[in-house]
């Protein structure tokens, strides 16, 4: 039993409105339990607890999170003495640390042993089955030489509901067990039955640190299974955590012994391109966005990290969005672009390692590049320099290195003409004027009001909470990517994640434990329990993200504009043809309100 598995069997035991009625006076309100905030000073109660989430929130000095989070810090103490100290107060018998342990060795070892098993089924169906052989010439096609294949062990899931299933079973593997380890999924109908979960795709498996697999990756080879996501992954189980680990991270490790720099990419495909010309130093994250505990692993094996994302916008946006990660864990990063929107595995193919070599070379420190790429969109307007002071302000808030501020600073000093310290100073203003920003003062109200520019973003993710049926739409409608404010991003794609793996699991306090800075979960708190109750939610969801959409378009056109501006001054006719193009598409887009009916 991990230390997360006790602390969830001391949540699950106690009753956050019994722990907090002892420290706090609380007065039952509905299904709230409302009293004085023991957090700050007040005189009418803004302080409240939501039994049925088993969460609590001050609406006065934003305080908020479950039980734990609490008494954690009502009496001063780290969490594992949190947990300690609900423990001995109500009784909750702990696991006995060295038997558990074993009993979870013992479970690790079996799951580990089911999964070994589907990888050599995987395999044989690769290399044996004539099944296989539409992976076989995908391989080809992608150019994969036979020694990565073999170095990886890649295999081939076949088309069937039940080949993996009847093989597992052959081998002694029980069907629940199988599902433990992500092998199988269990019907939603009838729990007693299962299917396989990979199905007619090429199979890569995804190793631990020390070298053993863990969980596969699969890839379509199908064009006609439009609804299949392109990628399916194993899903989170006892010896799998994508947000902690990194694809091919032993092998980079010790490639990264002499150079202590590494590159990290967003796929499979893209890593093994780099594997197939014999470039080892390099990881990938598993399907999800960057975490901090996978810069974290990072900065246990190099000093820099280059990141090698796809050269299209989809590619810069994720690169930008990896930024604060790296400034908080002060590792350096830079970063490389493609040409032409090319991701890694074109570019290698099309022009060679010695070419990404010298890409490499002229790599670009992460932060400049962001902070270069902010300022060339100013287009001399004072309300555009506002605008871009605000858009640049996380990256003073997160950056630690002076050598790294000042040379931001200097930049944005060129661009505007300005002194450092003006720019220095316009930053700081900016962060002081930020509305959520110190301690807000309670009436006689129990909500402080809500701040009165409420982003697009902050609406759709609060409608999101508040009906979780909405958040299908949403992940369908796919502008996550168009979210701007990096935690509301973080909260509405757990979200999309949570409500896609497990819609039966699903609840407001699993999604709790999911979030893992603190102030992800005060900005939750606050979300669930603040009233926010709208007529007809599915019709405002639908017109906020038309509106989140028109935003991005239009963002998009603007810089088109400047893009044929150029053109038209380098007489480049072809170029200008494309640009018109994409901007008759666009502007279609957001006049006519063309967007797909099942947002
Ligand atoms: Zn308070």
């Amino acid at each position: 039993m991990t230390d997360s598995d006790i602390a969830t069997l001391v949540k699950q035991a106690v009753d956050i409105v019994e722990v907090i009625g002892r420290a706090v006076r609380l007065r039952r309100s509905g299904n709230r339990h409302i009293g004085l905030c023991p957090f700050h000073q007040e005189k009418t109660p803004s302080f409240q607890v939501d039994a049925e989430n088993q969460l609590y929130y001050c609406f006065g000095c934003q305080s908020g999170g479950d039980v734990l989070s609490f008494v954690t810090k009502h009496q001063n103490l780290t969490f594992p003495d949190a947990v300690k100290y609900l423990a001995d107060r109500y009784n909750i018998p702990l696991p006995q640390k060295e038997r558990a342990a074993h009993g979870d060795l013992e479970e690790r070892g079996r799951i580990l042993a089911a999964i070994g098993c589907a990888a050599d089924f995987f395999y044989a169906r690769l290399h044996f089955a004539p099944e296989g052989r539409a992976a076989r010439e995908y391989i080809d096609r992608r150019g994969l030489p036979a020694e990565v294949v073999e170095s990886q062990r890649l295999g081939y899931a076949p088309p069937r509901w039940d080949g993996l299933f009847e093989h597992l079973k052959k081998s002694g593997i029980q069907p629940a067990l199988a599902a433990k380890a992500g092998l199988l999924s269990q019907s939603s109908n009838d729990s007693s039955k299962f299917f396989d979960r990979f199905r007619n795709r090429l199979i890569f498996p995804i190793r631990d640190e020390r070298d053993i697999i863990v969980a596969f990756g699969g890839r379509i080879l199908s064009q006609d299974e439009q609804n299949e996501p392109k990628y399916l992954n194993s899903p989170e189980t006892p010896v799998y955590h994508k947000g902690r680990m990194l694809y091919q991270y032993s092998t980079a490790r010790q490639a990264c012994r002499q150079v202590r720099q590494a590159l990290l990419v967003e796929g499979y495909m893209d890593l093994l391109a780099f594997h197939a010309k014999g470039f080892h130093r390099v990881a990938a994250t598993l399907g999800t966005a960057l975490t901090s505990q996978q810069v974290r692993l990072l900065s246990r094996m190099c000093d820099e990290v280059v990141l090698a994302y796809d050269g299209d916008d989809a590619g810069e946006k994720a690169m930008l969005r990896a930024l604060p990660l790296f400034l908080q864990e002060e590792l350096s990063v830079s970063c490389i672009r493609f040409p032409d929107g090319l991701d890694p595995d074109d570019f290698l193919k099309k022009f060679g390692l010695a070419e990404l070599e010298r890409l490499i070379d002229h790599r670009e420190e992460l932060g400049t590049y962001a902070v270069r790429k902010a300022v060339s969109t100013w287009d001399g307007s004072s309300a555009e320099r506002v605008r871009i002071f605000s858009e640049l302000q996380p990256i003073f808030r997160d950056v630690r290195q002076p050598l790294l501020k000042s040379e931001y600073l200097r930049i944005i000093a060129d661009r505007f003409s300005i002194t450092e310290e003006v720019s220095e100073a316009q930053l700081l203003h900016e962060k002081r004027g930020r509305p959520d920003s110190g301690h807000r003062r309670s009436g006689s109200v129990n909500y402080s009001k809500p701040p009165q520019i409420e982003s697009l973003e902050e609406k759709i993710l609060r409608l999101m909470i508040k009906y979780p049926t909405l958040v299908e739409c949403v992940r369908e409608s796919d502008v996550l990517g168009c979210f701007e404010e990096s935690k509301l991003a973080a909260i509405a794609g757990l979200l999309c994640q949570a409500g896609f793996c497990s819609a039966q699991e699903f609840s407001p306090s699993s999604l709790y434990d999911l979030l893992r800075e603190s102030d992800l979960h005060e900005l939750y708190t606050r979300y669930l329990l603040e009233p926010y109750e709208l007529e007809e939610p599915e019709i405002q969801l639908r017109d906020w993200l038309e509106a989140l959409i028109k935003r991005m378009a239009k963002k998009r056109s603007k810089e088109l504009e400047q893009c044929l501006r150029e053109a038209e001054r380098k007489g480049d006719r072809a170029q200008i043809t494309d640009i018109l193009v994409e901007i008759r598409n666009l502007r279609a887009k957001t006049n006519v309100g063309d967007f797909p009916d099942n947002v």
